[in-house]
C-alpha cells in the first residue's frame, strides 16, 4: 500500500488546526451540530430516554387541561346552578369535573414523577459516556498536544462544556423538550384566543420579541465570559486541587509552598470572581427592561378581557380560561424564547467538547508496515524546536544505531537527551531533517505498529493504581497477561523477592488512593517495577531514560549491566548521567550545545585529550575513589 505523503499531511494539519482556531461557527451552527450530536449518542446507547420524555409530554398536557379547560367548564356550571337552570344536571356535571381534575391531576403528577426520576437516573448514565469519550480521546492524542496549554484549556472547557454548564446530555435534551412542549402550549393558547379575544395576540408577540431579544443580549454576555473563565478555572484548580494532591505532598511540605500556592490560587480566583461579576452587572440591565414590558403585556391582557366580560362577549368560565390562557401564553412563549435561549447557550458551551474531540493530529499518519527483524535506526541532519518554542533544542544531529547495537547517551542536563527519544518514539516530529528506520523515514510508519517497536522507560514514568502484576502486564495492554512471563521480568529487574512478601504478592495494588490495603513502593523498588514492565513487553528497541536517579551508582550499574545481558541481541540505548553505567556499550554520543559532540568507544572517548566525556568521567572517577576511601 502506497503511504500518504507526510508533508501534505503535515500541511492539511496545519490548516485544520487554524480552521479551529480561527473560524468559531456561529452560535445556530454551534447548536445544529450539538443537537445532533447529543440526538444520535442519546439515540444509540438509551432509546428509553425519548420514551421517557414522551411520558413526560402526556403528563404534562393532563396537567395544562386540569389548568385550562376543567375550570372553565366547572364555572360553567356553577354559575348555571345559581341561575337555577336544570340544578340536578348541572350538579352531576360539576361534580363530574371535579373528580376528572383530582384525576388528570394525580395521573398527570405520577407519569411526570416517573419519567423525572428515571430521566435523572440515565442522566447519570450518558454523561458517563461523555466523560469516557473525553477520556479516550485525551489518552489518544497526540502526545505534544498533553503538553500544549492551548490543548489544555480547550480540555478544561471541554469538560465544563459538556458536564455543569450545559447539564450534559439529558440537560440538552430538556432544553429541547421544553421548547416543544412550549410550542404546543402556545398553539392550544393561540386558538382559545382566535375564537375568545384575538386582540391580545399581537400585544403578547410584540411583547416576547422585546423580551427575547434582551435576553439574546444576555446570553452573549454569559456566553463571553464563560470562554474568559477556561483558562481560569485551569490555573485555579491546578493551584487548589491538583498541587494539594498527594503526588505534590512531600515537595509542598519541604519547600512550604502552601502559602505561595494559596496566593496564586487566590489571584486566580480573583480573575474568576471579576469576570463573574461582569457577567452579573451585564444580565441584570437587559433583565430589567424585561421586567417593564411585561408589566404593560399583563396590564393590557386583563383590561382587554374584563372589557369583553362585561360586554357579554364572554362568560365566567371563558373569562376564567382566558385568564390562564393568557398566563399560559406569556409562558410558553416566554418558554420558547427562554428556552430557545438556554439550548443555544448550553450548546455553545457542550460544543466545546466537540471541538476538543475533533482536534485534530499534531502529527501525520502513515500507512507503511514496519519489517520484521532487527532494525536500524539513522537520524539525517536532524533539528527540532518544541512547538511554540522559539529556539532549537536539537541542531543537526547525526547518528547511526546498527541493527542489535547498544548504545549509551551522555550529557549534561538539559543537553537534549530525553529529547533525542522523544523524537525516536515519535512523541513529536522533527523540524528539520529525517529520522530512518530500515531505510524509511519513521513518519511513513503506521503509528501502532511503530509504537510497538519500543521498550521505554522514561525517567518521569508513571505507575498506577491497579495491581502490581497489572502495571507490569502493560507492557503488552492489548493481549492477556502471561503469568509466567510476568514473574520472569519481575525476577529479571530483581523485585520479584520482594513482591511476593506483600500481602497480597502480586496482585497487591499499588498506592493507597483506592485501596486501603494498597502499597507504596519504594523509589528503588518503583524503578524495577518500571523496568520489569519495558521487559515484559519485549520489543526490539530497548530505551532507558535514567529511570534509576533514585538508586545508588552500584544498585544502578548493577541494573544497567543486568539488563544489557537480558536485552541481549536487541538495540538498545541508554541515558545515564553516571558514565560507569554506560562503560559496556557498543558506542557512545555525547550531547552537548544541541546536538552530538563526541562519539565513540568508551576506550576511545576516554583517552580524548580534553574530551567531553574523559573530562566527565575523570570527575566521577574522582568521586567513586573519594567515596570508597570515605567508607574504608
Ligand atoms: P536532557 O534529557 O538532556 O536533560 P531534555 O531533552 O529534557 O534534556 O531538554 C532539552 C531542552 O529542551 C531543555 O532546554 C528543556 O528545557 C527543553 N524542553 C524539554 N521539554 C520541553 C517541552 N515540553 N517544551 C519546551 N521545551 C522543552
Amino acid at each position: 500500500m502506497r503511504s500518504k505523503d507526510p508533508k501534505k499531511v503535515d500541511e492539511k494539519n496545519d490548516d485544520k488546526k487554524d480552521a479551529g482556531k480561527k473560524n468559531e461557527p456561529g452560535i445556530m451552527k454551534m447548536t445544529d451540530r450539538t443537537m445532533k450530536y447529543v440526538l444520535k449518542t442519546a439515540w444509540k446507547e438509551k432509546k428509553i430516554v425519548f420514551l421517557l420524555y414522551v411520558i413526560k409530554f402526556i403528563g404534562a398536557v393532563l396537567g395544562e387541561f386540569k389548568l385550562l379547560l376543567l375550570p372553565k367548564l366547572l364555572v360553567d356550571e356553577v354559575v348555571a346552578i345559581s341561575e337555577k337552570a336544570a340544578v340536578t344536571d348541572h350538579l352531576h356535571r360539576a361534580v363530574f369535573y371535579v373528580l376528572l381534575t383530582v384525576g388528570a391531576e394525580l395521573l398527570s403528577r405520577t407519569l411526570m414523577n416517573i419519567a423525572d426520576s428515571s430521566l435523572s437516573y440515565y442522566s447519570v448514565y450518558l454523561d458517563r459516556i461523555l466523560t469516557y469519550r473525553l477520556c479516550d480521546k485525551t489518552m489518544e492524542m497526540d502526545f505534544q498536544h498533553t503538553e500544549d496549554p492551548q490543548v489544555l484549556d480547550q480540555r478544561s472547557k471541554a469538560q465544563d462544556g459538556i458536564s455543569w454548564y450545559s447539564g450534559g446530555i439529558t440537560g440538552m435534551l430538556g432544553g429541547l423538550y421544553d421548547i416543544i412542549f412550549n410550542v404546543a402550549l402556545m398553539c392550544t393558547s393561540v386558538t382559545l384566543f382566535i375564537f375568545y379575544c384575538p386582540l391580545i395576540l399581537p400585544v403578547q408577540i410584540i411583547g416576547m420579541g422585546l423580551i427575547t431579544y434582551f435576553n439574546f443580549r444576555s446570553q452573549k454576555i454569559a456566553t463571553e465570559a464563560f470562554l474568559k473563565l477556561g483558562k481560569l478555572n485551569r490555573l485555579f484548580s491546578y493551584y487548589l486541587y491538583e498541587v494539594a494532591s498527594q503526588r505534590y505532598g512531600k515537595d509542598a511540605r519541604l519547600y512550604d509552598s502552601s502559602e505561595l500556592m494559596s496566593n496564586r490560587a487566590d489571584h486566580f480566583g480573583k480573575g474568576s470572581l471579576q469576570v463573574f461579576r461582569e457577567r452579573s452587572e451585564g444580565t441584570v440591565k437587559n433583565d430589567y427592561k424585561s421586567n417593564i414590558v411585561n408589566a404593560f403585556r399583563d396590564g393590557f391582557s386583563y383590561f382587554y378581557m374584563g372589557y369583553r366580560t362585561l360586554k357579554g362577549l364572554l362568560t365566567l368560565g371563558d373569562l376564567t380560561m382566558c385568564i390562564s390562557a393568557a398566563s399560559r401564553l406569556y409562558q410558553s412563549l416566554m418558554g420558547i424564547g427562554k428556552g430557545f435561549q438556554d439550548l443555544t447557550q448550553k450548546c455553545s458551551y457542550a460544543y466545546q467538547f466537540l471541538v476538543y474531540l475533533d482536534y485534530p493530529d499534531a502529527l501525520s499518519r502513515g500507512e507503511a508496515s514496519v519489517p520484521e527483524g532487527d532494525h536500524e535506526i539513522v537520524f539525517e541532519h536532524v533539528y527540532f524546536k518544541y512547538p511554540r518554542a522559539e529556539e532549537y533544542v536539537l541542531e543537526d544531529v547525526n547518528l547511526t544505531i546498527r541493527a542489535g547495537e547498544h548504545l549509551s547517551i551522555v550529557g549534561l542536563n538539559g543537553a537534549g537527551k530525553t529529547t533525542f527519544i522523544k523524537l525516536l518514539c515519535r512523541l513529536y516530529d522533527v523540524t528539520k531533517g529525517r529520522i530512518l528506520i530500515d531505510g524509511k523515514d519513521i513518519k511513513e510508519y503506521s503509528r501502532e505498529e511503530y509504537r510497538k517497536l519500543f521498550s521505554v522507560v522514561f525517567q518521569d514514568f508513571q505507575l498506577f493504581a491497579f495491581s502490581l502484576r497489572d502495571n507490569v502486564a502493560m507492557g503488552r495492554a492489548d493481549e492477556e497477561p502471561a503469568e509466567a512471563e510476568v514473574e520472569n521480568a519481575l525476577k529479571l529487574s530483581g523485585l520479584y523477592e520482594d513482591a511476593v512478601k506483600l500481602d497480597e504478592g502480586l496482585d497487591t495494588r499499588l498506592f493507597k488512593s483506592f485501596d486501603e490495603h494498597g502499597t507504596e513502593l519504594s523509589g528503588g523498588q518503583r524503578q524495577k517495577a518500571a523496568i520489569s514492565r519495558a521487559l515484559y513487553r519485549n520489543a526490539p528497541i530497548v530505551i532507558l531514560d535514567e529511570p534509576t536517579a533514585a538508586l545508588d551508582p552500584l544498585a544502578e550499574y548493577e541494573i544497567y549491566k543486568k539488563f544489557d545481558t537480558l536485552v541481549g541481541g536487541k538495540s538498545a540505548i541508554y541515558i545515564s548521567h553516571r558514565l560507569s553505567s554506560c562503560k559496556f556499550c557498543d558506542h557512545i554520543a555525547v550531547f552537548s550545545d544541541k546536538t552530538i559532540r563526541e562519539y565513540g568507544t568508551h576506550e576511545e572517548l576516554v583517552k580524548k585529550e580534553e574530551g567531553i566525556y574523559a573530562e566527565m568521567f575523570a570527575a566521577q572517577s574522582q568521586y567513586y575513589v573519594d567515596a570508597k576511601s570515605g567508607n574504608e
